[in-house]
């Protein structure tokens, strides 16, 4: 290839499929767009990105902010001072100063603005001037944002502003500066982008909302146009489908409506968890607790508050402190557990143990506390306080993997029976900054590699991604709208028994060092409570529904009769109501659906006469009339086997 071709060059000559697959390309490890010229010193290790990567989208995304400024720009003049646009997971957002409110229903216009640049297929140019060239084009257009972000980037030389994506925060190297110019609108930016506007297929702008330059709120509010992009129409509708169902699905609208819990300025990432809560999460944890006796478990409960000289030789004073609460008692300094290792650790060293004890496996529900910035809590997806379902193994060294294998298998059966049947497993080796010998890192590690393939699990490996002081395994679980969550971790710890001076006695009568392995399996229970409300959509599972049955008479009449089958449905231990109430059955119908309620039976005089039940399933609609007795039995049944719920039949 000549001195001076560029990375589309390079793209063309091996054909034009690629050339007009082409988005970007990462060029000797560095993104770089199809514009960029290779230079006079080979060899490149050249990888062209098209719209099948990951990358390739972000840069589509990013890109889009772009066009999104520059069409704000045309629609409201020079006066639009213009913040930061990344590409964000699922999108992209830019950030506008300017006098003018804009409205939602003003974003169609933008939207219409952007295709006309689309349309014109208008090129993203690049320009590499001096960083005092850049300073003084973005002051003639009073773009003060801009000029703060030069300053910044001169003096720690890191372009907060930028960037590709936020996790990929990097300096903009060197002396110089990039400028982009896409349509009439010039911006400071790192790149790379798409090569011109025409690029862009598919593309959606979904909200506005107010937000504080650099997230300070003793700065300027700027106002946040969100918005996504796609290679195809087809993908963008299927997103924007899954958006919709998710806002269906958000937990803390089925929490209120279904009175499962709430929350309260009195305690901000506090969960008051209601009723409703309670019957979910203490049937889950029954589950839990017989699941956890049949593998060999004991279980533990800890204090709370613990002194803070405990958290000085546990480490995490030295590392998780500002994440923890403090407070005294009678004049001594004492610390709010936010992990429950400590604990466990003063139970365990509380009397002498013989090898012939191990392996232990101590479990804890764990409630624990951690600092979170008040802006990002969620619902009960992040909150200050939650209950762990914690244990610690206990173990001979030579018996670790054997217990992973352990843990590995419960993990599975955990899941499964919540219908989580995706799951991602990620190993995470030793990070540049830890303790611990080669040898017990390298131990460590291959007894957790060994467990996942002897138990057949494929798996990732994030290399240097562990915890300093152990290897560890990570589950993220994918719910039914893709989206995935980490919960289950297990971790094979190497610190804790130095520091603790844990120790058996062996079959040598001589003191040892055992291993110890934490494992959570659901995470936090409030979270996982979370997760499973959107995973269901609210629609439970019979044996956690905190209503099972409602009993609806059709008339006053039968009101007795409903009063006899309910009286059926307690004695088997289901949960029911009946809904004595006057109201048509119809209006009992829409009632009980509302509530969520898998089963409801409807009695009236041909019920009575038989002794029978009507039944409506939730979601299935009209079963029809059976023995109140068969109902029961098939009401267990599917309690017992934890069924999962049908799904609604689709379109024919
Ligand atoms: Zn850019
Ligand atoms: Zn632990």
């Amino acid at each position: 290839m000549a001195d001076g071709a560029s990375v589309a060059d390079v793209a063309n000559q091996i054909g034009s499929g690629l050339a007009k697959a082409a988005v970007a390309a990462r060029l000797n490890g560095e993104l770089v767009d199809l514009s960029a010229v290779l230079g006079p010193d080979g060899p490149y290790d050249l990888v062209i990105l098209t719209d099948k990567s990951d990358e390739a989208l972000s840069i589509l995304r990013h890109s889009t902010a772009h066009v999104m400024a520059a069409a704000v720009r045309r629609l409201y003049g020079d006066g639009v001072k213009f913040g930061i646009g990344p590409a964000i997971d699922d999108g992209f957002y830019y950030d506008f100063d300017l006098p003018e409110r804009i409205a939602d229903d003003r974003l169609e216009q933008v939207e219409a603005e952007m295709a006309g640049i689309i349309a014109e297929g208008a090129p993203f140019e690049r320009r590499e001037v001096s960083h005092d060239e850049a300073v003084s084009v973005m002051q003639a257009a009073g773009q003060d944002y801009k000029v703060e972000l030069l300053h910044d980037i001169a003096a720690a030389g890191v372009a907060e502003g930028e960037q590709l994506h936020d996790a990929e925060a990097k300096p903009q190297a060197g002396e110089t500066v990039s400028l982009y110019r896409s349509a009439d609108f010039v911006d400071l930016c790192r790149g790379p982008h798409i090569p011109h506007a025409g690029k862009i297929p598919a593309f959606k702008l979904l909200s506005v909302a107010g937000s504080y330059w650099r997230g300070d709120s003793t700065r300027p509010m700027l106002q946040r146009i969100y918005g996504t992009a796609f290679f195809s129409k087809k993908a963008l509708r299927e997103h924007l489908a899954r958006v919709e169902e998710a806002k269906k699905r958000d937990h803390r609208r089925i929490g209120k409506d279904l009175d499962l819990f709430s929350f309260h300025e009195e305690g901000p990432g506090f969960a008051f968890m209601h009723h409703n809560g309670m019957i979910i999460l203490n049937e889950i944890l029954q589950d839990w607790r017989r699941l956890h006796h049949e593998a060999g478990y004991e279980e533990i409960r800890t204090p709370t508050i613990l002194s803070e000289a405990l958290w000085h030789r546990s480490g995490h004073w030295d590392n998780y402190r500002e994440a923890m609460y403090f407070t005294r008692i009678d004049e001594a300094d004492y610390a709010v557990k936010p992990m429950n290792c400590p604990g466990g650790l003063l139970v365990y060293l509380n009397r002498p143990h013989s090898y012939r004890e191990l392996p232990m496996r101590v479990a804890e529900l764990g409630l624990v506390h951690r600092h979170e910035k008040s802006g990002v809590l969620h619902g009960l997806l992040r909150v200050r306080q939650f209950t762990q379902d914690d244990a610690h193994i206990f173990c001979l060294p030579e018996q670790v993997q054997d217990e992973v294998i352990g843990v590995i298998n419960l993990v599975d059966t955990i899941y499964r029976t919540f219908g989580f049947d995706d799951v991602r497993v990620e190993l995470s080796t030793r990070p540049e900054h830890s303790i611990g010998t080669d040898e017990m890192w390298e131990h460590a590690t291959g007894a957790l590699r060994g467990a996942l393939e002897a138990c057949g699990i494929r798996y990732k490996v994030n290399e240097g991604e562990g915890a300093f002081y152990a290897p560890k395994i990570d589950y993220h679980i994918r719910d039914c709208l893709g989206r995935s969550w980490q919960c289950g971790t297990i971790q094979v710890d190497l610190a804790m028994p130095e520091r603790f001076d844990l120790a058996y006695v062996g079959q040598d009568n001589a003191r040892h060092r055992p291993a110890m392995i934490h494992r959570a399996i659901l995470g936090s229970i409030e979270r996982f409570l979370g997760i499973l409300i959107e995973h269901y959509g609210g629609d439970f599972p019979l044996w956690l529904a905190p209503v099972q049955v409602a009993v609806l008479p059709v008339s006053d009449r039968y009101t007795t009769y409903g009063a006899k089958v309910l009286e059926v449905l307690d004695a088997a231990g289901l949960r029911a109501e009946l809904d004595d109430t006057s109201d048509k059955v119809s209006a009992k119908i829409r009632r009980a659906t509302l509530r969520r309620i898998p089963y409801m039976l409807i009695v009236g005089e041909k019920e009575q006469d038989a002794g029978t039940v009507s039944v409506r399933d939730k979601t299935l609609g009209d079963l029809g009339a059976e023995p109140t007795e068969a109902f029961v039995a098939r009401a267990a049944d599917e309690i017992h086997d934890k069924r999962l719920r049908p799904t609604a039949p689709g379109p024919a």
